[in-house]
């Protein structure tokens, strides 16, 4: 009985036992580690390797409690993590569960298969010729009633699992998982050349393209800081995606969450965790693991070294992580030249990715520009435009060409803007801002305007009524079956642009918005398509510089509504490839 509660002391709940069980996989040497979970991992665990297995011997001591193979190498600092219980895992999660070990060890002819219950040897058989290491955990806690009660229902047990696989397939990019939960395949990450690619994979592509790298550190440092963080808008309200690894392990450490978090200061909204992927490496020799055995809290001896190398990553792969989409420019050969267009100089030198990723601006300032009008701005100074990302602050507006693109200046760099990329994602954002804070103000129209639906946009009209009515709208259905605009979003101006609107609102009763919120979003994307600034309209300066203000207090002022761009630059060096002037 006292092994038992010493074993539940150890293994609190599945996703601790999977950890551990995981954790020997690549102590192992797996490349493939597989896991499956049934009931949240209460009815059934069951992690596979292709490691380096164990012999007879080897795996029947394996379920013994201080039997680790590892207590050879103590001395070895380099496993004082590895030693996280010390030879226990195993053998506690045996001793309250029915557990079916099935391993091989490299080279041997055939396998052997232990079957403990409750800790109690029950077989142990020789079977054919397996693959590495398949533990397979039965009924856990079935002989600790109390702590099988304990435990909370299969989904939040699940998703517990899930988070600590998760974790652990962050610390090994290079080792493929595959995780099961109920029959259901959650997780399929193949092996992986780099931490975004593995982010990829876990946390899809809306997280991976905004992530940054960190420096790569400096191989003699004491403290080496290693990974991935995203930019500001991936921000969360919770640590949920906030990864730290001590050594290569999945650990818990405020003092890195915090340094991490404090590296991005007024990026975050407060009380906001950022996304990231961390890992930090130290001497083993300096870190106090274990202070509680389910939860793996590390103490570092030098906290401050590690926070100030924590941070000063984490800032210096913002700092570098300028956010302007580069395209990649192709001089264009002279007309008639036979030789067609040539990519300037080797393709991979200096020509960046296309990055379309949004701005580093916080929320405040989103509020304060909408507060202040967004981009229906009478002429403003470029001083007023306050604290700004630098290439923002620095933007001189030199013209307008081709009625469509603004022209700037900006530190060593040309700039092009895309007028109605950029008016377009103002505008959304400004009615989205006015439609979070309550309702969008409506304008009466002096001359209303009248609609002559068919049935079925009638029918959708009067199902999205409400909808459009909070975005500012009012709208009758008159006796004959037209429809009568009386009054219009105040932010689409008075009765100008007639045919836009009447444009807009065909639009918006053709569209099929499945769930309220989908409807409410592609309405006012529709009407920010519609309402803004279009290319091919000749703007004034007082019109420019409205814009560029807008964009400074834009939330993502890198890309319209669509995804598209809505800035590029052309640095300095580029003109000067283009130019052959590097020559
Ligand atoms: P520890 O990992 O701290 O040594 P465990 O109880 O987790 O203790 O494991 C006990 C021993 O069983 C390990 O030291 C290792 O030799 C062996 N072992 C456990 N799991 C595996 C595995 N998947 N592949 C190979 N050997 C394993
Ligand atoms: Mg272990």
């Amino acid at each position: 009985m006292y092994e038992r509660i010493a074993a539940g002391e150890v293994v609190e709940r599945p996703a601790n036992a999977v950890k551990e069980l995981v954790e020997n996989s690549l102590d192992a040497g797996a490349t493939r580690v597989a896991i499956e979970i049934r009931g949240g991992g209460a009815d059934l665990i069951r992690v596979r390797d292709d490691g380096v297995g164990m012999d007879r011997e080897d795996a029947l001591l394996s379920i013994e409690r201080h039997a680790t193979s590892k207590l050879a190498s103590i001395d070895d600092l380099d496993h004082l993590l590895t030693l996280g219980f010390r030879g226990e895992a195993l053998a506690s999660i045996a001793a309250v569960s029915k557990l079916d070990l099935v391993t091989r060890a490299r080279g041997a002819p055939y396998g052997v298969r232990v079957a403990v219950q409750g800790g109690e040897l029950v077989s142990a058989d020789d079977v054919g010729p397996t693959e590495g290491t398949a533990v397979e955990v039965r009924e856990l806690f079935y002989n600790l009633p109390a702590r099988r009660r304990f435990m909370k229902g299969p989904a939040a047990e699940g998703a517990k699992v899930t988070e600590a696989v998760e974790r652990l397939a962050f610390t090994r990019p290079d080792v493929h998982f595959v995780y099961v939960s109920g029959g259901r395949e959650i997780l399929s990450a193949p092996p992986a050349r780099s931490m975004q690619e593995r982010a990829l994979a876990i946390l899809g592509l809306e997280v991976a393209r905004h992530l940054v790298p960190l420096p790569a550190p400096d191989p003699g440092a004491r403290v080496r800081v290693a990974g991935v963080v995203g930019r500001p808008q991936l921000a969360r309200p919770n640590r949920g995606q906030l990864f730290v690894s001590v050594n290569g392990r999945p650990v818990d450490s405020p003092l890195v969450d915090e340094a991490v978090r404090g590296a991005y200061g007024e990026l975050l909204f407060r009380g906001r965790w950022p996304t990231a992927i961390v890992d930090v490496t130290v001497d083993p020799s300096r870190v106090d693991v274990n202070v509680h055995p389910t939860k793996r809290e590390v103490l570092f001896r030098e906290q401050e070294a590690v926070a100030e190398a924590v941070g000063q990553a984490v800032r210096a792969a913002l700092a570098a992580a300028d956010l302007v989409a580069e395209p990649r420019v192709r001089a264009t050969a002279p007309a008639g030249d036979a030789s067609g267009g040539q990519a300037p100089g080797p393709q991979a030198a200096g020509s960046r990715q296309l990055d379309l990723a949004g701005g580093m601006l916080d929320e405040d300032r989103l509020r304060r520009a909408a507060e202040a009008g967004g981009i229906a701005g009478e002429a403003v100074e470029w001083k007023d435009l306050g604290t700004m990302p630098s290439w923002l602050a620095s933007l001189r507006p030199v013209g307008q060409v081709l009625d469509t693109y603004i022209v700037c200046e900006g530190e060593d760099a040309l700039y092009l803007i895309d007028q109605h990329a950029l008016a377009e994602r103002l505008t959304y954002e400004s009615i989205k801002a006015s439609a979070a804070r309550g309702r969008v103000k409506g304008q009466r129209l002096v001359e209303p305007i009248l609609l002559v639906p068919t049935e079925a946009q009638l029918e959708s009209l009067l199902r999205r009524r409400a909808l459009l009515d909070s975005l500012g709208f009012s709208l009758d259905v008159l006796d004959d079956g037209r429809v009568r605009v009386g009054a219009l979003p105040a932010v689409l101006g008075s009765g100008e642009g007639r045919a836009e609107v009447e444009a807009l609102l065909q639009d918006v009763l053709a569209d099929e918005g499945a769930t309220t919120v989908d409807a409410k979003e592609a309405v006012v994307r529709r009407m920010a398509c519609h309402l803004a600034i279009r290319a091919g309209q000749r703007l004034d300066p007082r019109q420019v510089v409205g814009l560029l203000r807008g964009m400074a207090g834009s939330s993502d002022p890198l890309a319209c509504v669509h995804g598209r761009p809505t800035v590029l630059r052309i640095p300095r060096a580029e003109l000067e490839r283009m130019f052959r002037r590097d020559e």
